[in-house]
């Protein structure tokens, strides 16, 4: 690995930051700690600090020279709402409240970048530090966006990365497609009318209609989505009823829809909606559907790709840069890449052997309530952001 050694020799300063933003975790547009411990870092720097967008986000802004040109970084700095199990040092102060995600790493990553790149500034333009809320659900990379992120910071590309529990230390992961898939609920309410179990022929019974209709969803994905597009139906509750003796008025089915493009999620949502209305129809029953999308699927860019692929090739080794086999999971740099070119990617993790003693049971897969970020990744994060900046920047702008 050729990493950057003044980051190196900062690493362990930022590693001490990075343990704090754990050990005070804050959820979903609500990380002011967080951004104060941000802006304070930048400010002692010398960058200039704006915050506020989409609630608590923090951007740094590092100019160098006269181009006009200017790249975008992100971070993701919230936690989630579960509790650690974790006893070391640096384990959460709050129940109810994790970094299980490591975006407290996926900070320390980026500032320990911030202080290079303004220290050194060896590029030409702009440089973008977008640290971002609200990852877990609340869609901040949204917010941001419309509170002007890219109308106040125009930027070319942007770029986002997240740690992978499992992969190696010094292993990068990407795809010049989709890495993650959009996230969706549907709620379909079959309204029947209700009667006595024994006389059922007074009623309509919404129960065979949402049995039917469960079956039907499943034809959606063998029979109507093309074969070789990815996509998932899963009904995951249905409730009716209150007694055996009473047939209920009516039947809520819940459940999500996964996609790795907007077309055959746009598939799915008509042919569901119409399945459901035209099944409730059939039986004289009425219909609710709602459908709501959350975080659309993130795809990358193909030449920002290339690009990215090259940079960290020269910074890990070509062999250590592989294809990333795409997850159901999703991510909110969705937004930003509907926006604007760019590349999400993952850096390995490791296998859990980094975490300190007292850590939980269990693997340290994301999301795990004994997860901890490896802070041996501070210093590749670092300097896998600034060569992907330095680089970008000293490009062809038509690269
Ligand atoms: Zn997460
Ligand atoms: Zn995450």
């Amino acid at each position: 690995m050729k990493l950057i050694e003044p980051i190196l020799a900062d690493a362990a300063a930022i590693a001490a930051i990075r343990r704090d933003i754990h050990a005070h975790p804050e959820l979903c547009f609500q990380e002011d700690r967080t951004g104060d411990v941000i802006a304070r870092a930048l400010a002692d720097w010398g960058i200039p600090v704006h915050r506020g967008l989409g609630k608590t986000g923090v951007v740094g802004i590092v100019k160098n020279g006269s181009s006009a040109r200017a790249v975008g970084l992100r971070a993701d700095i919230d936690a989630l709402p579960m509790t650690e199990h974790n006893t070391f040092a640096h384990a959460s102060r709050h129940p109810g409240r994790m970094h299980a995600c490591g975006h407290d790493g996926h900070t320390a990553m980026l500032l320990a970048a911030a202080r290079h790149l303004a220290k050194h500034r060896n590029f030409d333009g702009t440089v973008y530090l977008i640290f971002q809320p609200a990852e877990e659900g609340g869609g901040g990379a949204r917010e941001m966006m419309r509170d002007g992120l890219f109308e106040k910071f125009p930027m070319e590309a942007v770029f986002g990365a997240h740690n992978w529990p499992g992969m190696p230390v010094g292993m990068v992961g990407l795809n010049p497609g989709a890495m993650m898939a959009s996230s969706n609920e549907f709620r379909i309410v079959v309204r029947g009318k209700g009667s006595h179990a024994a006389l059922p022929h007074l009623g309509i019974d919404p129960v065979p209609v949402a049995a039917q209709m469960v079956m039907a969803f499943q034809t959606i994905i063998t029979r109507n989505r093309r074969p070789i597009d990815p996509g998932v139906i899963s009904v995951t509750m249905i409730h009716a009823g209150e007694a055996t003796n009473v047939v209920p008025d009516s039947c809520e089915i819940r459940g999500t829809v996964r996609t790795f493009s907007v077309e055959v999620l746009d598939l799915i949502e008509q042919r569901m909606r119409d399945v459901a209305q035209h099944t409730c129809a059939a039986f004289g029953a009425g219909c609710e559907f709602e459908f709501t999308r959350n975080y659309p699927p993130t795809v990358n860019h193909p030449a920002e790709t290339e690009f990215v692929r090259r940079v960290m090739g020269e910074v890990v080794g070509p062999a250590n840069v592989v294809a990333f086999e795409p997850t159901m999971g999703a991510e909110d740099f969705s937004y930003f890449l509907q926006a604007k070119p760019g590349c999400y990617f993952v850096l390995g993790n490791g296998d859990g052997a980094h975490r300190d003693g007292g850590h939980g049971l269990g693997p340290c897969m994301l999301h795990n309530p004994s997860y901890d970020f490896n802070d041996e990744l501070i210093p590749l994060g670092a300097t896998a952001w600034v060569r992907i900046a330095e680089a970008w920047l000293a490009a062809p702008s038509d690269a």
